[in-house]
């Protein structure tokens, strides 16, 4: 029997040249049409086995949306037809579950085995669904009832079955944890925290659609494995694609939730043989995203091989590292929106050591705080800092700030009032020039005493703000208890602001509810001339980015400071 095709192209020529192709390699061609519209109703009348779309179609619809709608109908594969490929248009049409394109012009040759490798693709998809359905009669076994996916058990047959089929090639398996979920689940009851799951669940199998399956393993922790890719990094667009779905807030009880996700990365066969390694290899991928911030993927390396709390002699060498003086701080400018100016620097821990070179703060904050040495450690940060900034005063530079960080650790110190003021008076800094960037884990664990900490704090007439504010849990209903000054928007939100339309609507909206609440707003990392257009139009008052500088060690931000008085930036009119 013949396959049938389906030709979605507007130029009459091109079409009608294509077909006489498909008719010359033994295929049938049951139809050819010009819009999207009409594509949707000769595919519903003549169901053919394969549609070639061209994606820039004329009309409503282009190709990729047009491809979009008829899957929703049937699973029917789909091949795009394009004269240029940019990142972005390949990327959606990745997203739509593509079996292939083809790029214009192209030889017979190239149709005649794109074509036969979509069709042999969609006949295993076909197989898979279908097993799926052998599998019914004992569901409760091979899936979760919470989230309806399927469980661990049948993650690993249908990984098997993908082994057998693509042996040689390479099938990516994910391991997904969301962030901070145990606070959260905490916080809201377990009964939300089941919502929530549900929601993730449904968001992912919307993102991987017919590109993958996807499991639940346990709690908030999620695996996918993928359909054979062409190399390892072809799923950094999946990763990406889901990252971006994830954080899109949701509203639970009048909160606005918003929930990230860390993502690891293996892929068979190079990354693991079996199941159980990729999995293995996957989930050390995850944790170190986890490490590295979160809200992030990370593809498995050999390389990072971690040190983490228990390895000894990182631990040993950060006992040393304060005496024998290996930490340095950097200082990153932020810059006042209006004036243009330097108004304030944020003090960043580096850690150099001789034998490891200079380590950054992702590597071994979370080793200090394990082991408590984040206190001492910490408290050399604020002394030095306050130091560095007075000096920089009385040089007669343009006096700035220094935002200092600390954890919810540090927070729990019984003398911290006395160790702040200890700071203030031998630097003899004003203290209206300290600021302490405090995260959102404080506005969950412990809230009535941190509420009472910050508020003993702040009568020594400093400044607080709320870092990393929309990565965590975060609602201004709440917030309004705490005395915060300024609330510094995390970077994940200023990333593509301009290219991304949740992004630009969640910054707007933290900048003018920070505004009703009388906070200023900062926001973090930006990157590019477009983000920052962006948020100078939403009024956020203050900007710290490498589109201005990196952090710098002290020399060096002392020079940006001297020779950037009238600013940095154009001020604004
Ligand atoms: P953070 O407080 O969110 O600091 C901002 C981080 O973003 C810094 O990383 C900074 O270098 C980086 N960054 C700034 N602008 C950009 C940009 O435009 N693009 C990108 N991609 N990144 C940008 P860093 O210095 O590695 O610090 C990481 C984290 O370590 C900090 O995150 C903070 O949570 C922690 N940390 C650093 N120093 C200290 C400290 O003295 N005490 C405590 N408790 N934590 C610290
Ligand atoms: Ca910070
Ligand atoms: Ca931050």
């Amino acid at each position: 029997m013949k396959t049938n095709i389906l030709i979605v192209e507007d130029e009459l020529l091109i079409a009608k040249n294509l077909a006489r192709k498909l008719k010359k390699l033994g295929y049938n061609v049951n139809g050819i049409v010009s819009s999207g519209q009409a594509a949707i109703a000769k595919f519903t009348e003549t169901q053919p086995d394969l549609i070639l779309m061209d994606i820039a179609i004329k009309g409503d619809m282009d190709g990729i949306e047009t491809a979009t709608q008829i899957r929703d109908i049937d699973d029917v594969p789909i091949i795009y037809l394009t004269a240029y490929a940019d990142d972005e248009t390949l990327e959606r049409a990745a997203q739509t579950g593509s079996y292939g394109y083809l790029l214009k012009p192209f030889k017979e040759k190239e149709l005649h085995a794109t074509i036969k490798i979509a069709l042999s693709k969609h006949k295993e998809q076909e197989k898979i669904q279908k097993s799926f359905v052998e599998y019914s009669n004992t569901d409760w076994m091979y899936y979760d009832n919470l989230t309806n996916l399927p469980n661990q058990l049948l993650l690993r047959e249908l990984f098997e079955q993908q082994q057998q089929k693509y042996a040689d090639t390479i099938l990516p398996v994910m391991c997904l944890n969301l962030d901070r979920f145990g606070r959260i689940n905490e916080f809201l009851g377990s009964l939300n925290g089941d919502l929530i799951l549900q929601i993730i669940a449904q968001r992912l199998t919307n993102c991987v659609g017919g590109n993958g399956a996807i499991a639940r393993l346990n709690n908030d922790e999620f695996a996918i494995i993928f359909n054979p890719v062409s190399s390892e990094n072809a799923i950094v667009n999946y990763a990406r694609h889901i990252l971006q779905e994830l954080r899109r807030p949701f509203f639970l009880e009048e909160r606005e939730i918003f929930i990230t996700a860390s993502l690891g990365i293996a892929s068979y066969p190079h990354q693991g043989q079996e199941i159980d390694r990729l999995l293995f290899n996957a989930n050390k991928a995850m944790k170190y995203a986890k490490k590295q911030g979160k809200n992030q993927y990370q593809i498995y390396s050999q390389d990072f091989e971690l040190p983490t709390s228990g390895d000894l002699s990182v631990e040993a060498d950060l006992y040393y590292a304060l005496e024998r003086e290996e930490f340095q701080i950097y200082y990153q400018p932020q810059i006042n929106l209006k004036t243009g100016q330097i108004i304030a620097a944020e003090a960043l821990l580096r850690w150099y050591n001789p034998k490891r070179g200079i380590v950054g703060p992702n590597q071994f904050i979370p080793i200090i705080e394990d082991n408590g040495l984040i206190n001492p450690i910490g408290t050399w940060v604020l002394q030095q800092a306050c130091r560095q900034v007075n000096a920089w005063h009385r040089q007669g530079l343009q006096p700035i700030r220094i935002s200092v960080n600390l954890s919810a650790n540090q927070l729990k110190q019984q003398n911290l009032y006395e160790i702040i003021s200890q700071s203030l008076s031998d630097s003899k800094l004003d203290p209206q020039y300290l600021e302490l960037e405090l995260t959102e884990q404080i506005l969950i664990d412990d809230v009535n005493a941190n509420i009472e900490r910050l508020n003993k704090i702040k009568e020594l007439g400093i400044k607080l703000a709320l870092d990393d504010f929309g990565t965590g849990y975060s609602s201004f209903k709440y917030l309004t208890k705490f005395p915060f000054d300024i609330l510094k928007i995390d970077r994940c939100f200023v990333q593509d602001i301009d290219r991304n339309p949740t992004n630009d609507a969640i910054t707007k909206a933290f900048i003018e509810m920070a505004h009703l609440l009388g906070l200023r707003t900062i926001a973090e990392g930006i990157e590019t001339e477009a983000e920052l257009a962006v948020l100078r139009k939403h009024q956020c008052d203050e900007i710290q980015g490498y589109l201005f500088s990196p952090p710098l060690p002290a020399i060096e931000f002392e020079k940006l400071l001297a020779t950037s008085k009238t600013g940095i930036i154009n001020a604004v009119a």
